[in-house]
């Protein structure tokens, strides 16, 4: 088995008149007079690899075995398709069946199945249409956001995912314990593992700001846990973010990153996923793909937020949630801004303090700080940041007046009283920006095994 000839993908570009071998899971096997044809792929890309079996090239009990989900290898010819669906198809010639799948009790057969009941076998919807192309994109977003970065000499770090810090406050936070949290004695944080309370980390920011005002420029992109307790379709418990931290920076170069950062992803995943995307347009989003193009070509919108209430209270539309100065925008209340004012992206900037984290670089006008929000039609917020507080007397009061732990940032004010710079970075939700490029309506669907209250099957 040689692991350079196994992928379908390269069939369809090889020279008919070749001798082949092909691996992969059935899809559909369709017996008709002479001839039998079966639907081969090996996940290498959407395309199914058409087999064909003419009479007796295999013999009957074997070709019996070649049902839906059952693992084959074939050999045979590559020849020009009639059908013109695809350029080649296999004529076989042998068949080698690895593992057979019952077609009494396989699992993944039914056409339009749920996406709820893929969830109950996630272990398998991977061979479906859908969740193949899912990870095919997945797997090409990740590669272009460490391609974008480093072209841009980013370097890429690791944060550490246990923590002994809340980084913001950012969401409610995991234990890390060795205690055994149901064998009813009280915990002391003491005695425990790490000597004080730890956590899963909620973000990486903190240590990523670190490491920038050493390197200059920095991002992480890794696992980040929130104990969600809701059944949104855009939270999960388990996710991953991507964190870009630059020293030099204000919230003007750090808008401009973001919005290079997703034109240049999605438009490298529209390059590279084409059949992939091409299957979500037609099945799961209507118009994704010039909606797409669109993001890619054209310049986001950039409000503040103050200016983003105003057009909200003139909206005219009866939203669920009050709208006014100092309230946290909403999913309806973002989704109205892009979707139908807009038309595109927006970047909101400078939000009440109130409602940011204490780290954010503080205005002149006393009420509002640096942040800035990308909000995507569909989604709603895919990113936050803000360019950060790097003046130690405005850190330390904002640290005071929220009622933070002081002590427990001692590290991070260090960075501030040690050749501080002005510095900012973003947070992207990377299964947001993957909701985005696929059109999937649920978070849960756009991650191997989704990490929700009340599920961590698999
Ligand atoms: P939201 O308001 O949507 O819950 P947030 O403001 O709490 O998000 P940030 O702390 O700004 O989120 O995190 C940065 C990015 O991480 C967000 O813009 C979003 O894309 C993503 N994100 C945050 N929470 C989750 C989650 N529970 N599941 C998936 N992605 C998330
Ligand atoms: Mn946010």
């Amino acid at each position: 088995m040689d692991y350079r000839r196994s992928y379908l993908r390269d069939l369809f570009a090889a020279a008919p008149g070749a001798e082949v071998e092909a691996y992969g899971w059935v899809k559909t096997r369709r017996d008709s007079k002479n001839v039998s044809f079966v639907q081969l792929n090996d996940g290498s890309c959407f395309n199914d690899l058409q087999v064909v079996v003419p009479e007796g090239a295999i013999d009957e009990s074997t070709l019996k075995r070649i049902t839906t989900g059952a693992c084959v290898r074939f050999t045979g010819t590559l020849v020009e398709s009639p059908g013109g669906k695809q350029a080649v198809e296999l004529q076989a010639k042998g068949v080698e069946v690895f593992g057979e799948a019952d077609p009494a009790t396989y699992p993944l057969q039914k056409k339009g199945a749920t996406m709820e009941f893929l969830r109950e076998i996630a272990h398998l919807r991977p061979r479906g249409n859908t969740f193949g192309a899912v990870f095919r994109v997945r797997a090409q977003a990740a590669f272009a956001i460490h391609e974008f970065f480093h072209r841009r000499g980013f370097h890429y770090i690791h944060p550490p995912i246990i923590t002994a810090s809340d980084a913001e406050g950012a969401g409610a936070m995991f234990h890390v314990t060795t205690h055994d949290p149901y064998a009813g004695k009280p915990a002391d944080p003491a005695a425990d593992f790490f000597g004080k309370p730890a956590f899963l980390t909620v973000s990486g920011q903190l240590e990523a700001e670190t490491l920038a005002l050493a390197l200059t420029n920095v991002y992480s992109f890794g696992p980040t846990f929130r104990a969600e307790n809701s059944n949104s379709a855009r939270h999960l418990a388990e996710f991953w973010m991507v964190e870009p931290e630059q020293a030099f920076c204000s919230l003007e170069g750090n808008m401009n990153l973001a919005e290079e950062f997703l034109k240049e992803v999605i438009g490298a995943v529209l390059d590279r996923c084409a059949g992939d995307l091409e299957f979500f347009n037609q099945r799961i989003e209507p118009e994704l793909l010039s909606t797409l193009s669109h993001v890619v070509n054209s310049p986001f919108e950039r409000l503040t937020y103050t200016e983003a209430i105003k057009l909200l209270e003139a909206s005219g539309e009866a939203f669920e949630f009050p709208v006014f100065w100092g309230a946290d925008l909403q999913s309806e209340h973002e989704r109205w801004l892009t979707e139908k004012k807009v038309g595109r992206p927006v970047i909101l900037t400078d939000y009440p303090k109130e409602i940011k984290a204490f780290y954010m670089r503080q205005n002149e006008d006393g009420k509002t700080v640096r942040a800035m929000d990308v909000l995507a039609p569909r989604i709603g917020e895919i990113i936050g940041g803000s360019q950060r507080e790097e003046r130690l007397d405005h850190l330390e009061a904002r640290i005071t007046e929220m009622g933070l732990p002081m002590e427990a940032y001692w590290w991070y004010l260090d960075l501030r009283r040690f050749g501080s710079a002005p510095h900012a970075g973003f947070g992207l939700g990377f299964e947001r920006l993957l909701m985005y490029v696929t059109g999937m309506k649920n978070i849960r669907d756009v991650i191997p095994y989704h990490r929700t209250p009340g599920s961590a099957e698999f």
